[in-house]
């Protein structure tokens, strides 16, 4: 099985956009992730997949806290930033809840603690607990096909 394929197969899936952050330390890291998934109601429960290689993976085993920042459709820029795809360095002004660094305009902050991880292959899944959660007016940036894409149709011109 070929795995440009695969990504191509998974990228007729359509999600939104998060920005997953955590702090160490008084350092905040942040890093843009699609692989997010609601998992329980009573309790509440979210799910982050954190590749092998990424830098989040050894921040969020030693915090045993991270945020799930849901992006709106004018913060293409920071889910740019926070996968690596903008190279110059910029500072970033994050607010704060539940302890945890979160992006102001952000349209669902979710802070959570972890309960449990499991590795499966060359990802680890983290099951957290919600701490607190806060949202915001807005519509959420999108990811189809490998693009980013948005609600809107005037602002289809994004990826062209
Ligand atoms: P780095 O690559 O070191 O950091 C990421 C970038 O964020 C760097 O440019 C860094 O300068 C910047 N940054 C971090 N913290 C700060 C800060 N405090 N202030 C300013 N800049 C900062 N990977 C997954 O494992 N799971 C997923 O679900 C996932 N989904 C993705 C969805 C999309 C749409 C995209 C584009 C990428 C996705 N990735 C996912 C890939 C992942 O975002 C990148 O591999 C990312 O670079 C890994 O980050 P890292 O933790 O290794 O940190
Ligand atoms: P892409 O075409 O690589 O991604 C399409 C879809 O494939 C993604 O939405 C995801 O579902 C899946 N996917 C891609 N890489 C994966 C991986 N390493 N592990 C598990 N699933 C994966 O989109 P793109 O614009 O080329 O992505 C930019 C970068 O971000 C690439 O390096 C990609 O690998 C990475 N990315 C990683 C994940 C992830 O680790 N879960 C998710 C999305 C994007």
């Amino acid at each position: 099985m070929d795995d440009r394929q695969f990504r191509q197969a998974m990228g007729n899936f359509a999600t939104g956009v998060t920005v997953i952050t955590t702090e160490i330390e008084g350092e905040q890291h942040g890093m843009t992730a699609n692989a997010f998934m609601s998992v329980s109601l009573e309790p509440k429960l979210v799910v982050i997949s954190i590749g092998e290689k990424a830098q989040m993976l050894g921040k969020i085993k030693e915090s045993k806290k991270f945020a799930i920042n849901v992006l709106s459709d004018v913060q293409q820029e920071y889910s740019m930033l926070f996968a690596g795809q903008i190279k110059e360095p910029r500072t970033v002004n994050f607010d704060s809840l539940a302890g945890l660094p979160v992006l102001t305009g952000a349209i669902a902050q979710v802070a959570c603690e972890v309960v449990s991880e499991h590795v499966e292959g060359d990802h680890t899944l983290f099951i957290g607990k919600v701490l607190d959660f806060k949202v915001e007016e807005g519509d959420p940036l999108l990811f189809f096909k490998g693009k980013y894409r948005s609600l809107l149709p005037e602002m289809s011109f994004i990826n062209k």
